[in-house]
C-alpha cells in the first residue's frame, strides 16, 4: 500500500504538470483552456495517444507524429519535475503529520483522510504548482504575471487560515516578501527587478508564512547571486541585462516549503 500510494501520487503529479503545460502555452498565446490541444508548429489538433504524460514524448521520440518537428524539452521536464515534487510534498507531509499524531501511519491508507493532512498537502501541490508555472514562465519570456500571482495569494492565504495559522503571521511574512522587493524597486527606480516580483514576494510570504519566508529569500538571492556572477564571467550575460528573478525566486521558495523548518531549527532561529 505504502509504495501504491507513491505511485498514484507520481501518476497525478504527471498529469498536472501535462496541464501545467498547456495552461502556460494558452497564457502565452492568449488562449482558452476549453480549446482542444494542437501541435505548436503544425497545429494539428492531438489524440489521446499524443497526450499521456511522458510516454508521448518517449514513444514518438521527441517528435510531433504528423509534422515530424521536434517537440520542446519542456514538456516531458515540466511533467516529471512536477511528479517527483509531488511526491517529495506527500512523503514530506505523511512524516510531519505522523510526527504530531501517533495513530497517523504510512501503511494506514484511512490516514490520507485527515483533515490536517488533505489540506496541508493540498495547499502545497497547489504552491508547488504555481511556482512550476511562474518558473518556466519567467524562464522562458521574461516575466510573472498577475493573473497567477493574484489569485494564488488568495488561495494561499484562505489555505493557511483553514490551517490555524494567524493572520498577523501571514501578514508580516506578506509585507516582508513584497516590503523586500518594493524597497530595491524604490531604490532602483525599477531597474533592478519588475513590479511582478514585489507581488511574488507577497505570494510567497502569504505561503510560506513567518519565519520560513526568509529562508526562501536567503536561498533566492544565493542562488541568484551565484548564477548571475556565473553568467557575468562567462560572458552570457552582462550587468545591464535582466537576469529573471522569478526562476530563484521559484527554487528558493520551493527549498523553504520542503525544508523552512529544519533549516530555521539548525540555525535555530
Ligand atoms: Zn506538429
Amino acid at each position: 500500500m505504502y509504495y501504491f500510494n507513491f505511485i498514484i501520487v507520481f501518476i497525478f503529479g504527471l498529469t498536472i504538470g501535462s496541464f501545467l503545460n498547456a495552461l502556460i502555452w494558452r497564457m502565452h498565446v492568449k488562449k482558452s483552456m476549453a480549446e482542444r490541444s494542437c501541435c505548436p508548429k503544425c497545429k494539428h489538433v492531438l489524440g489521446i495517444k499524443d497526450l499521456i504524460p511522458l510516454f508521448s514524448f518517449l514513444w514518438q521520440k521527441g517528435k510531433c507524429r504528423y509534422c515530424q518537428k521536434k517537440i520542446s524539452w519542456q514538456y516531458p521536464a515540466v511533467e516529471l519535475i512536477t511528479g517527483i515534487l509531488f511526491v517529495v510534498t506527500f512523503v514530506i507531509n505523511f512524516q510531519a503529520i505522523s510526527f504530531q499524531n501517533f495513530q497517523f501511519s504510512i501503511f494506514n491508507f484511512q490516514s490520507i483522510f485527515n483533515f490536517q493532512f488533505l489540506i496541508l498537502t493540498l495547499q502545497d501541490l497547489f504552491f508547488v504548482s504555481t511556482l512550476i508555472i511562474i518558473f518556466v514562465y519567467d524562464l522562458k519570456y521574461g516575466y510573472i504575471l498577475d493573473k497567477v500571482t493574484l489569485p494564488a495569494m488568495l488561495v494561499g492565504l484562505i489555505l493557511n487560515l483553514i490551517l490555524g495559522i494567524t493572520w498577523q503571521n501571514l501578514l508580516l511574512a506578506a509585507v516582508i516578501g513584497g516590503g523586500f522587493f518594493l524597497a530595491q524597486f524604490l531604490i532602483s527606480k525599477g531597474q533592478w527587478i519588475g513590479g511582478g516580483d514585489i507581488r511574488m514576494g507577497a505570494l510567497m510570504g502569504l505561503f510560506l508564512g513567518w519565519p520560513q519566508i526568509l529562508v526562501a529569500l536567503f536561498f533566492s538571492y544565493i542562488l541568484g547571486a551565484t548564477i548571475g556572477i556565473g553568467l557575468i564571467i562567462f560572458k552570457k550575460k552582462t550587468w545591464k541585462s535582466e537576469i529573471p528573478f522569478g526562476v530563484f525566486l521559484a527554487i528558493g521558495a520551493i527549498i523553504s516549503l520542503f525544508f523552512g523548518e529544519q533549516i530555521l531549527l539548525a540555525f535555530s532561529f
